[in-house]
């Protein structure tokens, strides 16, 4: 695999910090691109730092800035890296601390992003990134990036020796070290973080697909902001005693909780009082939570999906016959092709698709439904007899879908009763608070029968295997053979492809997304054979990060990666536009 590293190796022996502000002083006052002289490695008394690429320009992406602090300098060793899930926990305590200390120390030092010190941290989650790594031994490894200073466009040597010979020494010594921090906030981190996985590893074993401790804080501050709502007025969860399981996690201990077994779960209940803040979480469960969050907690099945309605979107060749046949004008729905696909066809599609990459829980909401996808009623059965109607609504799929396919639902459901029949389970949102109304829903189901017959005229087809087209996938942009861009928190530019992320709500960060980038065009630029399946790609891509962590899927060394799963890289590949299956 060609893995060109950009800079900063095999540029021999690292010098030394003193030589470093030598170069700094002769620097001053030249030409910005002078900077270059800087790649490769530096020796500073307690770490080594490289400048795997550095800025051509003060107004171009910051310098890329990495530093490895041994063992015995960082000092985290035993409890913070016992398991790679502490590891992960202590990693991303280390990132905000990085993060905020940066902020603190950072100043304007000229021109442009002059002097700023930036590191990206993973927000509310805790997962891996390539911004901060904790070797076995508890050496840390750090990448972050600082704006070189100008004056114009000429080097600014006084202030690029603050920065690079004061600022990013104290931020590195004031937040990578273990001596630094309080060892039982380190500890809460990592124990957070190893209790989170250990839970949610659990959950199959119970027969469960999610769980919410009681206690847990599920509303956020806002649509776009992931901190935790705080305030007298936030409900903690309880679980209805019905519902209630013990579970003991290696930390905290035994802890009590809802859990949601197998099967079809509706949540009910009245506007606005919290069904869709529920399932919020549950979605976002799939990924661990940092301390203090309120969802250290909830821990939901890694094979669940969210899926919605998303209509315009691209689709390929995708079999949504199980839901929809018989269009007008005949066209095929085997391999349902679209580039502008309707509210229903793309809900449909976003199922099959996440069954196609291997997701076994679905959740869905009826805020972002297609409601002719989601019901179709006694009274509108009689009006449009189904030969005139070609969707078979997921009401008569999502049973089937469990008993034939293993695939567990959580549906959120304020306005069909149509629903009730099939439902294993039932919880009822009061006030914020959860009442198991499975018992009263199958009372009011067989005193008020729908009078609906099913529309599934043939059993739900088993998911068929697509062989997208790995030519389809094209990364290159002008000169450059690979271009991934993330310019807001919902979009990601692969090439000259533009990827709408909206609708692919469990994309959380934006490093998530580059990665997701990162990965497409892996798939485009690394994989040997032109027409594989989805999973052969999907597998492909996890298998190289099992070997080599993130950078596996970057051909520079950079520090803006956050993991995924595989359904998110479906996601977005399902949702290129340019996408062909062969
Ligand atoms: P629904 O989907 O049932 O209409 P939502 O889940 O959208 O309701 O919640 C409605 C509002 O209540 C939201 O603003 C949400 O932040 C808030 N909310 C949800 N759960 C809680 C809770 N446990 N405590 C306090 N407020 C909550
Ligand atoms: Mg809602």
């Amino acid at each position: 695999m060609g893995r060109g590293r950009s800079g900063g190796e095999g540029t021999g022996r690292p010098r030394s910090v003193g030589e470093l502000d030598e170069l700094l002083r002769s620097l001053d006052g030249r030409g910005y691109k002078a900077y270059e002289a800087l790649s490769g490695a530096w020796r500073f008394d307690d770490f080594e730092l490289h400048f795997d690429h550095v800025q051509g320009d003060p107004y171009a992406a910051p310098t890329r800035i990495r530093v490895h602090l041994p063992a015995d300098v960082a000092g985290f060793s035993g409890g913070p890296v016992r398991t790679p899930e502490r590891a992960r926990g202590t990693e991303c305590f280390l990132a905000h601390a990085f993060a905020a200390r940066a902020a603190q120390t950072s100043r304007s030092r000229g021109t442009g992003r002059s002097g700023e010190i930036r590191m990206m941290h993973p927000g509310q989650l805790v997962l891996a990134t390539t911004a901060l790594r904790l070797d076995d031994d508890g050496g840390v490894e750090a990448r972050f990036t600082g704006g070189l200073p100008a004056k114009g466009r000429r080097i600014a040597g006084r202030h690029a020796r603050e920065l690079l010979l004061e600022d990013v020494p104290a931020t590195v010594g004031a937040s990578l070290r273990a001596s630094e921090h309080d060892p039982a906030e380190v500890e809460r981190h990592a124990a957070a973080a190893e209790d989170a996985e250990a839970l949610r590893a659990g959950l199959a074993e119970e027969g469960l697909v999610a769980f919410v401790a009681d206690g847990a804080r599920l509303p956020r501050r806002s649509g776009i902001d992931d901190r935790p709502l705080e305030g007298d007025d936030v409900v903690p969860f309880r679980s209805p005693t019905s519902l209630r399981r013990t579970v003991r996690l290696p930390n905290v201990g035994e802890i009590t909780g809802m859990g949601i077994p197998e099967g079809v779960t509706l949540i009910v209940g009245g506007g606005f009082h919290g069904k869709s803040t529920l399932l919020r979480a549950l979605q976002d469960g799939v990924w661990n939570h940092r301390p203090g969050d309120g969802r250290e907690l909830v821990a939901t099945r890694a094979d669940a999906v969210k899926v919605r309605a998303e209509d315009g979107r691209a689709v390929a060749g995708v079999d949504i016959s199980g839901f929809i046949d018989g269009l007008p004008f005949n066209r095929d729905t085997t391999a349902f092709e679209s580039p502008n696909a309707s509210g229903s066809t793309s809900q449909a599609a976003a199922i099959v698709e996440a069954l196609e990459s291997g997701a076994r829980t679905l959740l869905v909401d009826e805020d972002t439904s297609a409601t002719n996808f989601m019901i179709r009623d006694r009274r509108m059965q009689l009006l449009v007899p189904s030969e005139g109607e070609p969707i078979t609504p997921f009401v008569d799929r999502a049973r089937e879908l469990h008993e034939a396919f293993g695939v567990s639902t959580i549906l959120v459901v304020g306005g069909s009763g149509d629903y009730l029949d099939m439902a294993d389970l039932v919880i009822r949102m009061v006030e914020y608070r959860p009442v198991d109304a499975t018992e009263a829903a199958h009372a009011v189901a067989s005193a008020h029968p729908t009078g609906r017959r099913s529309e599934a005229a043939r059993p739900f087809p088993k998911v068929p295997e697509r062989r997208p087209l790995r030519s389809s996938i094209d990364p290159s942009r002008g000169r450059r053979s690979r271009s991934v861009k993330v310019p807001d928190d919902r979009t990601l530019l692969l090439g000259r492809d533009s990827i709408d992320l909206v609708a692919v709500e469990q994309l959380v960060l934006r490093g998530q997304i580059r990665t997701v980038g990162e990965a497409l065009a892996w798939i485009a630029t690394e994989f040997p054979s032109e027409a594989e399946t989805v999973a052969a790609y999907l597998d492909a891509v996890e298998d190289a990060v099992a070997r080599e962590g993130l950078d596996a899927l970057s051909p520079y060394r950079v520090g803006d990666l956050a993991e995924v799963r595989r359904h998110e890289i479906a996601a977005a590949l399902n949702r290129l536009r340019s996408l062909r299956v062969g």
